[in-house]
């Protein structure tokens, strides 16, 4: 896999170079159109700037392709890249104009005017429906008309190697291509977890669904020395113990699933054994304590309790290795972000390497005011970290390495 310092080194002045970054933060609002929106986070944006910015000291024409959210494949004003190319200009300390739509007469235009070292944002890749198509053909037809914009393809966008879509796959076969710096870290990173991690070995997996990390667990339970789950996702996994959990999330359907994992490596499976309750999905909710084998019938669980951070917090401390994916409870409500917080403090004492993987366990670190600098590594994928922790085979990393 050639890396965009390859391509520099070759030369890259006055060369048209299609950049496919991942730029997707969160906004503050979204209707009826995103002009003047705050950005809540723009982890996602400071982390493509490494990439971005080499290129443009290097003599680059940078045309940048990202989406933004889930439009349904038509042009819409609530998921514009215009607010995000005013925080990526501040960034960079120069005007990033954005394109009136993504491949058509509009972006040819502003890539033809390019001068060297100058950046241009594409509109919303999923402006076009062609981008995310299962059809081969509709892709392509969309991945010609990016790479008619460029001489070069580098993929940073790493949060989206995982998809196989026409900005990040099929545009891919059609250029010299190299991978960004990004994409290269995470890469690395991912390795070490894979391959011969130093031991132990610690996963810590929250969030909210099972059904969407239960591969990942199958995965990881013969690789790891402990696998810490709190979160939405430990409430199957304590119906599975036959344990009632009142009104928390729960996905009745993977009961037997996690009786099985219980089961099989029960060992190296860590449950809390407290839990903090609500009589609501509320911030002024009447909270409340319980052990996790007795939570009351009309009560949910929105975040692990402090027991069960102390006892999470001690299966780590002698931790060499830990990826850490999901948070730990409802941290967007200040009565339950504690678990969080406490479990994010204990992965960043460890000592060795520290993986934060997804974008709400990254957006949790900075939010809580945690030290982004204390951990070994922020990935920006969550779902692309997980799939290549499951042994997937990630299209858009595959394509790069062909
Ligand atoms: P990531 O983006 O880091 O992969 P997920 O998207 O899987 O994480 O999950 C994040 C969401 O899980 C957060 O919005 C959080 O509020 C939610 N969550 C965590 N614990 C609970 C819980 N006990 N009940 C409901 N939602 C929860
Ligand atoms: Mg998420």
């Amino acid at each position: 896999m050639r890396s965009v310092d390859d391509l520099i080194a070759e030369g890259v002045s006055g060369r048209r170079v299609l950049l496919r970054t991942d730029l997707n933060v969160p906004l503050d609002k979204d209707a009826p159109s995103n002009s003047g929106a705050v950005i809540t986070d723009d982890g996602r944006i400071r982390a493509s700037l490494p990439t971005l910015q080499a290129l443009r000291d290097a003599g680059a024409r940078v045309v940048v392709a990202a989406h933004l959210g889930r439009p349904k494949g038509e042009p819409d004003p609530r998921f514009s890249l215009a607010p995000v190319a005013a925080r990526l200009g501040e960034l960079l300390g120069t005007r990033v104009p954005v394109a009136g739509d993504v491949a058509g007469d509009d972006a040819r235009a502003k890539v033809a005017a390019l001068g060297d070292g100058e950046v241009l944002l594409l509109e919303n890749v999923r402006f076009e429906a062609a981008e995310t198509a299962k059809d081969d053909a509709a892709r392509g037809e969309l991945a010609d008309r990016l790479a008619a914009l460029a001489d070069v393809y580098v993929d940073d966008a790493f949060g989206a190697v995982h998809r196989k879509h026409a900005s990040v796959f099929d545009v891919a076969e059609r250029l010299p291509r190299y991978a960004g710096r990004l994409v290269a870290r995470e890469l690395e990173v991912l390795t070490r977890l894979t391959t011969d991690p130093e031991r132990p070995y610690v996963v810590v997996l929250g969030g909210s669904k099972v059904s969407d990390k239960l591969a990942v667990i199958e995965a990881l339970l013969p690789k790891v020395d402990r696998l810490l789950v709190g979160g939405g996702m430990c409430f199957t996994f304590l119906a599975a113990q036959d344990h009632g959990v009142g009104s928390s999330l729960l996905e009745a359907d993977q009961i037997d699933t996690c009786r099985r994992l219980l089961e099989e490596a029960g060992d190296r499976i860590v449950l809390p054994v407290d839990i903090v309750c609500a009589d609501r999905f509320a911030a002024d909710a009447d909270v409340s304590v319980t052990p996790a084998d007795a939570i009351p019938d009309d009560l949910m669980g929105l975040d692990i309790g402090p027991l069960t951070v102390d006892l999470f917090t001690a299966e780590l401390v002698d931790a060499r290795t830990v990826f850490w994916n999901g948070p730990m409870g409802v941290f967007e409500l200040a009565p339950f972000a504690a678990g969080t917080k406490g479990v994010a403090e204990a992965v960043s004492a460890v000592e060795g390497l520290s993986v934060v993987g997804g974008g709400d366990s990254a957006a949790a670190v900075r939010q809580l005011g945690l030290d982004e600098a204390a951990y070994g590594h922020i990935s920006t994928g969550g779902g692309a970290s997980l799939e290549y922790l499951e042994g997937r085979e990630l299209p858009g990393l595959a394509v790069l390495a062909g």
